[in-house]
């Protein structure tokens, strides 16, 4: 075994499924957020443990995504696409009975063009200025758009990770006079918008990160484990250096393991000076570069040489090695390369 491998704990997801259902409000529907091929971690084999634990509801960001979450969750979920009606996915959307969540009066005519009395939502920009109608746009078609029924009017917090926001009541008040009196299901919490409390809520939530374990929902549990096989090992005399750069130089004789993954697999080098791999609980330093393919790791304070060493688990989780990054842990789960092999667990 020569690839790194990616252990996936699908009884993990589902019970960070399950903990943020039950977080939030009785009247609520918590769906699931699967875009991206599940925030990196593998679209299907998440969607068909998803619609087991009884997810009914799926977000994916474009069309093609939505036909991989068709396939794997079966013909009675709904899947909505946030990307809404581009051209050349009316047949997609048409034939796999997806729900593209209109993101402007352009996408609304298409789609009421091109599929008359096919089920579809509606995105409002309440302020983050990415996807949806502006108030003012939405203000002007909102009693035409109604008589259409849509079935998810939705907007999305861009603070929604910092409690203490004034963006987050802004853009909650906002969203609530837009859509104030309309009889259809309302959504704008993600992960961060469910902790922030009950008033935001509403009637669906859509939770991604924090199904795979990531910040800002401090309490779920990991659902990732990265191993990394040891490829060789090494005694390096005190003086000479490891890796490209001849940035790290050994102060005394160092046994460095090299293990096979490296940033073409998504292990981004600037983690590499403040990150340790782990054999069982003990820490291993990375030393020197982290290259496209490999890395060199110290294990002179190791009794035995490991068959493999652990980049992630429960002794180091994606947000503190996207710490040592400079990134968040959205960033580390989505780069993990398509190269190393996937093994799920339960579900
Ligand atoms: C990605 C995304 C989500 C999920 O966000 P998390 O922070 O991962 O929970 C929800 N809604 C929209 C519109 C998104 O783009």
């Amino acid at each position: 075994m020569s690839t790194a491998r990616l252990t996936v704990d699908l009884d993990a997801l589902v019970s960070n499924w399950r903990s943020l259902d039950a977080a939030s409000d009785n009247r609520t529907e918590t769906g699931a957020v699967v875009k991206a091929n599940a925030y990196g971690v593998g679209i299907q084999p998440v969607a068909r443990a998803l619609a087991k634990a009884g997810v009914k509801r799926y977000f994916v960001a474009v069309a093609e995504e939505g036909a991989a979450v068709r396939e794997a969750a079966g013909p009675n979920v709904e899947i909505n696409v946030f990307s809404g009606h581009m051209r050349g996915d009316t047949d997609m959307i048409g034939d796999l009975n997806l729900i593209p969540m209109i993101n402007s009066i352009d996408q609304m005519l298409r789609h009421v063009e091109a599929l008359p009395g096919h089920d579809f939502g509606l995105q409002l920009d309440t302020g983050m200025n990415r996807l949806g109608m502006e108030p003012d746009e939405w203000m002007a078609v909102r009693d035409s758009a109604l008589d259409l029924n849509p079935t998810l009017i939705m907007s999305h917090l861009g603070c929604a990770d910092e409690p203490e926001h004034p963006m987050n009541p802004y853009q909650l008040n906002l969203f609530n006079e837009l859509t104030r009196g309309v009889n259809v299901a309302r959504s704008l919490a993600a992960t961060g918008g469910i902790l922030l409390g009950k008033e935001y809520h509403l009637d669906v939530t859509r939770p991604g990160v924090g199904l795979y374990g990531g910040l800002p929902f401090a309490d779920a549990t990991p659902v990732v484990r990265l191993d990394l096989p040891v490829i060789q090992t090494r005694e390096v005399p005190a003086g000479e250096t490891v890796g490209y750069g001849c940035t790290w130089e050994a102060s005394e004789p160092t046994v460095i393991a090299t293990v096979a993954a490296g940033y073409a697999d998504g292990i981004h080098r600037l983690m590499g000076p403040r990150t340790s791999l782990y054999a069982g609980d003990i820490p291993c330093p990375i030393r020197g570069r982290i290259s496209m393919d490999l890395i060199g790791v110290d294990i002179t304070h190791l009794d035995e040489i490991p068959q493999g060493l652990t980049l992630l688990g429960p002794q180091q989780t994606v947000d503190v090695i996207a710490g040592n990054a400079k990134t968040i842990g959205y960033e580390v789960l989505t780069s993990l390369g398509g190269r190393m092999a996937r093994r799920y667990k339960g579900g």
